[in-house]
């Protein structure tokens, strides 16, 4: 394919192309079903080998213990700001987060209909430029909340933060799932919206250790508990097959090229490409996030005006460097790297900005 672009955009984002092409020979003719995967019934047994392959793959390449379960759902991240505090609380004791970036603060606005919550840290007095440092929960809460990696302000967690040994940590990791390896056991709850790391829109993955699905009030909404979806199989009503197929056929990719470690790898040499331009720039771009928490997965600058910014934007969609505009609520530029992001795409990026640089300095 000679059009297909460096697709820089923060999510949906881009996908490997052997994934995008393998769904495109398989489109009209399901698993010798005679059906597209969007037309058959999700109580055949060709869709049930999907479910069990992508809950096999996700187990085998996050590593996740058979005392979690792995859902499915719809409604987005964002449906876990509320359904976390939903199937987490636990009358009398607050609930505890940390604030780092817009959508922490999202999550906070949620939890915040449900009960007592503090915000034990919080970086947005400047700008959501750093992870605070040292981090430790209280005693005696109902559960603790991180956001791994921050979208859109490009910063990332280097530690784990001091979470006492009877309190689940609850993370949202929507934008660095799968970007390296993890063990699942330092936490009781992991989210993550697939559109970043995963697959496609639509479907959201929550990993949840079994004995904290009991927590949920009776009089909850069916729907709303994850206990009802872990019952059965992500199955309990019609699943967004389109995108789990999709999350299918991406963590066989993943699978394919080595797994969670071997793409870690290679996101530190991705990274590396961008942040030695800023770094070597001598302040023509300016980092946004602070060297110790820099994101492999979002890498955000500014430059001295918004008018060369969007020059930049503009001159990079040229050339089929797509999505460089940052977030409204930095300004700059921001350049998102998840997994699927080849290497070639970072160093074309990279020697673009060198080029802009000695243009427009
Ligand atoms: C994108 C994103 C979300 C929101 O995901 P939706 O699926 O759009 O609701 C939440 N948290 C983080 C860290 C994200 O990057």
């Amino acid at each position: 394919m000679t059009n297909r672009v460096f697709n820089f955009y923060a999510g949906p984002a881009t996908l490997p192309l052997p994934v995008l092409e393998r769904a495109k020979e398989e489109f009209l003719d399901f698993s010798g079903t005679g059906m597209s995967v969007l037309e058959i019934s999700h109580r055949t047994k060709e869709w049930d080998k999907v479910m069990t392959d992508v809950n096999t793959l996700a187990r085998e390449l996050i590593g996740i213990p058979t005392d979690y379960e792995v859902l499915w759902l719809g409604g987005g991240a964002s449906t876990q700001f509320y359904m976390t505090p939903l199937n987490m609380q636990v009358p009398g004791k607050p609930m505890e987060y940390v604030n780092t970036g817009g959508w922490s603060t999202k999550a906070i606005k949620e939890v915040k209909l449900f009960g007592e919550v503090k915000v034990v840290a919080s970086s947005e007095e400047e700008k959501f430029m750093y992870i605070p440092k040292n981090v430790v929960f209280s005693e005696d809460i109902a559960f603790a909340h991180i956001t791994s990696n921050n979208t859109l302000y490009g910063t990332e967690w280097a530690y784990l933060p001091s979470v006492p040994n009877d309190v689940p940590l609850v993370c949202d990791m929507s934008s660095n799932l799968m970007a390296r390896p993890i063990d699942v056991k330092d936490y009781g709850v992991i989210y993550a919206g697939a559109q970043k790391n995963l697959g496609p829109a639509g479907v959201t993955m929550v990993i949840v250790r079994e004995d904290l699905l009991d927590r949920v009030p009776e009089q909850t909404p069916t729907m709303q508990k994850w206990k009802t979806h872990a019952e059965k199989g992500s199955m309990f009503n019609t699943p967004p097959v389109f995108p789990i197929y999709m999350c299918k056929l991406s963590l066989e990719y993943l699978k394919e090229i080595g797994g969670v470690m071997a793409v870690e790898q290679m996101n530190v040499k991705k990274a590396k490409v961008l942040y030695d331009v800023i770094d070597t720039s001598d302040g023509f771009y300016k980092g946004h996030a602070r060297e110790d928490s820099r994101s492999l997965m979002n890498v955000t600058f500014t430059m001295s005006s918004p008018e060369l910014e969007q020059k930049c934007v503009e001159g990079g969609t040229a050339r089929g460097l797509i999505g460089l505009k940052g977030h409204r609520s930095v300004g700059g530029m921001r350049a998102s790297i998840y997994n699927a992001m080849p290497i070639e795409g970072c160093k074309k990026l990279a020697e673009y900005l060198r080029e802009f640089q000695a243009e427009n300095q």
